[in-house]
């Protein structure tokens, strides 16, 4: 027996989907596991990302001892560059292979290339401060998809991770369910699982039992198939590179999240692509069209993704046409699916066909349903539930199946973000609300909830602004004049100055990016142009004014 106290505190993921962050926190040292991100609302104007209020872990930066990734997604690792950014003495980041690899290619995106980050592999154990942390090996939409084992003196605590449990999974490797009833054995203490589809009755299907789908559609083509699914789901990758090769069928790689996923995922051996089955970017129009099938990103209808600039009409390598077939293999997240319509819409305006996984099940969620809920708790015998990953609806549901399965409804235990569990020798109860919400990320800049204008009228104010105006050409997109650069109120930046001239040169590489990427669309192009501009002014003035793209065409 001890006197410690586990303090569970979620930072994010309860009451909504997305930016999970949890803290455990034992004898004053902190294991944080997974660091999420979401994405704006489309009401939310001027935001690109927004991040759990993480002030707890800034205020204790010294005493967090590690930084666990369950998986590779966006809503456990992308808040993950702010996090480390803001931390005094960054803690090493441990994950899965591919979870590690990612992280590191992100990382060094941000320019953050001191992080370390560790590689962990299924059934290894590591020490961190007083915790003991042990991966187990789950299935979810990902390769290398852990839970996470935490064990102090007073025992050990489970967070799942995101999983289903998938008896035929791709990588033929299932869920450890050994491992998880052991756990249950040895006296699990606490356990914190995945809510996502506690609407869901039964069990999900298995994502092998798409690929036979896959094939069914195709094989009723006649011309270009196109098949947009997450890039990260690289099983599913797999699985669409399998069925184009039963049909004598090329692929081609479009969109840069989908090259680089899959190049990882080659060279970590979770995908299998024969060399000679690649289609460049650049020969699909010449390549026939009943000989190719296109894997893109943009099945969330995302803004600047390749399936929604092809909708438009605007992407530089693939002009849908009449007779492609558009296959969404994924179906939307919450909040997308308006996004989604308009991009199915604009794909049938260009002549093509939509399917999507309401026509045909070419779709598998990650994460398990009900039944798989169930077993979970009746494989871990858990003596404390907290339902973590889901809205406010989804949290009372699972822990509806909880009770259902025999847990006294005093044990369980409905969270919030920002709302400690404590639990010690003598029981378990909610402590002391701490510090939780959201963080608007508007291209580098991290601040707190304000609405545009404030916004604009605290950086007017403080950091004054900068009006670059560019001259492009209609024909190629380049800068034919050099561009003029206005400014107000900047301080420490005269007229003069060789900065001005380095903002110039900014901004002409900026155009030229643009240029070379191909892109026509005049929003687009300041779109880029702001997000250059105002990441060159941070990083050589350490302010933030606002910057007013203004691109005329000639
Ligand atoms: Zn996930
Ligand atoms: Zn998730």
């Amino acid at each position: 027996m001890t006197n410690g106290t586990l303090r569970v505190l979620p930072l994010g993921g309860l009451g909504e989907i997305g930016k999970n962050m949890m803290v455990v926190e034992y004898g004053g040292r902190i294991v944080v596991v997974d660091t999420g991100l979401m994405f704006p609302a489309p009401d939310q104007l001027g935001i690109d990302l927004v991040l759990p209020d993480f002030t707890y872990l800034r205020e204790r930066a010294e005493d967090i001892d590690a930084i666990v990734l369950t998986h590779g997604h966006e809503d456990h690792v992308g808040a993950l560059p702010f996090v480390l950014r803001e931390l005094e003495s960054a803690p090493p980041v441990y994950g899965g292979p591919l979870t590690a690899a990612m992280v590191r290619s992100k990382l060094d995106e941000h320019r953050l290339k001191d992080a370390e980050v560790r590689d962990v592999l299924a059934t290894q154990t590591f020490e961190a401060g007083p915790f003991s942390i042990e991966m187990v090996k789950m299935a979810h939409s990902i390769p290398d998809s852990f839970a996470v084992a935490i064990t102090t003196e007073l025992g050990t605590m489970l967070m799942t991770g995101d999983y289903k449990f998938d008896q035929t999974p791709v990588d033929g490797v299932p869920a450890d369910v050994a491992r998880l009833a052991e756990l249950g054995r040895e006296g699990l203490l606490l356990l914190c699982g995945d809510s996502t589809n506690a609407d869901r009755q039964g069990m999900s299907p298995s994502e092998s039992s798409v690929g036979p789908r896959l094939r069914e559609v195709f094989a009723r083509c006649r011309g270009r198939i196109v098949v947009t699914c997450f890039a990260s789901n690289i099983h599913r990758v797999q699985q669409v590179v399998d069925a184009a090769a039963a049909l004598d069928r090329r692929v081609s790689l479009i969109g840069r999240s989908m090259r680089k996923n899959t190049n990882i995922g080659r060279m970590l051996g979770h995908i299998d692509v024969p060399e000679g089955m690649l289609v460049g970017p650049k020969e699909i129009e010449d390549f026939p069209d009943d000989k190719l099938v296109i894997i893109s990103t943009g099945s969330q209808g995302e803004p600047l993704s390749a399936l929604r600039r092809m909708a438009h009409g605007d992407h530089p390598n693939v002009d849908l046409h009449d007779g492609d077939t558009v296959i969404f293999s994924a179906t939307p997240i919450p909040g997308n699916e308006r996004a989604v319509n308009e991009t199915i819409d604009r794909i049938y305006r260009l002549g093509a066909n939509v399917i999507t996984p309401s026509d045909v099940p070419v779709h598998a969620s990650g994460h398990g349903y009900a039944e798989e809920l169930k077993l979970m708790i009746n494989l871990t015998r858990p003596r404390y539930v907290m339902p973590v990953h889901g809205d406010h609806r989804r949290l009372r549901l699972h822990s509806e199946l909880a009770e259902a399965v025999g847990v006294p409804p005093k044990s369980i235990f409905r969270g919030e973000n920002g709302l400690p569990l404590e639990i010690d020798a003598s029981g378990a109860r909610f402590g002391a609300r701490e510090q939780a919400g959201l963080i608007f990320v508007d291209g580098v800049e991290v601040g707190d909830i304000e609405d545009v204008a404030l916004r604009d009228r605290r950086m007017l104010s403080a950091d004054g602004i900068f009006i670059v105006v560019a001259t492009i050409s209609e024909q190629d997109g380049r800068s034919v004049v050099p561009p003029e650069i206005i400014f107000r109120g900047v301080p420490f930046v005269e007229e003069s100055d060789s900065f001005v001239d380095e903002l110039r040169e900014a901004v002409d590489g900026s155009l030229a990016h643009s240029a070379e990427e191909e892109i026509s669309e005049i929003d687009l192009v300041q779109d880029h142009l702001h997000d250059d501009v105002a990441e060159f002014v941070y990083e050589r003035l350490k302010r933030r004014p606002m910057i007013l793209p203004v691109v005329v065409e000639v």
